[in-house]
C-alpha cells in the first residue's frame, strides 16, 4: 500500500488542501517550492498514463481552482505542472508556484519545512479557494 493511500485512507495525516470521490489534493511536506501541492487519484495505480481516460481527463479539472488559488497567495509567476513518480509509486500530479524554469527542477535538494509552515500555508491557500 502506498504512502499516498495511507493518507487517503486517513492513517497519516496531510496538510489537506482539496477531496472529492476521486482525487485529494495536499501540501509536499518536502516541496521544492514552498506551496508546492501534490493531486492524487485515490486509485492506487503507479504510472500515471496509465489512470483511465476518465481520471485523466478530469484531474486537471479537479487541479484547476487549487492552481488559481496558489497563483493568488503565493508570489510566482504561474503553476507549473509535473508528473515524476520515482519516489512514490502511487501516481500524482505535481502542482509547483514557480517563477523560473529551475523552480521545476526536482533534481535540486526539497525544502524543510516546518509543520507550522506548512499549516499557515494550508490555511493561506484553504482562503484562496
Ligand atoms: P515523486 O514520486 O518523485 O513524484 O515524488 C513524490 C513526492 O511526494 C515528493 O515530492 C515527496 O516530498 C512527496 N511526499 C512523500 N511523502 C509525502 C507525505 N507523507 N506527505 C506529503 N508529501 C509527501
Amino acid at each position: 500500500m502506498s504512502v499516498f493511500t495511507n493518507i487517503i485512507n486517513g492513517t497519516i495525516p496531510c496538510y489537506k488542501i482539496m477531496e472529492d470521490e476521486n482525487f485529494i489534493a495536499f501540501l509536499d511536506i518536502n516541496p521544492i517550492v514552498i506551496g508546492h501541492i501534490l493531486v492524487v487519484p485515490k486509485v492506487e495505480v503507479d504510472i500515471f498514463f496509465e489512470l483511465s481516460d476518465g481520471l485523466l481527463t478530469s484531474i486537471l479539472q479537479f487541479a484547476k481552482p487549487i492552481a488559481l488559488a496558489q497563483k493568488k497567495c503565493i508570489v510566482c509567476n504561474r503553476i507549473g505542472i509535473a508528473t515524476i513518480g520515482l519516489e512514490v509509486p502511487h501516481a500524482h500530479l505535481h502542482l509547483v508556484p514557480i517563477t523560473t524554469a529551475n523552480d521545476l527542477n526536482f533534481t535540486r535538494p526539497k525544502l524543510k519545512v516546518e509543520p507550522l509552515q506548512l499549516a499557515a500555508m494550508q490555511k493561506l491557500i484553504l482562503e484562496h479557494l
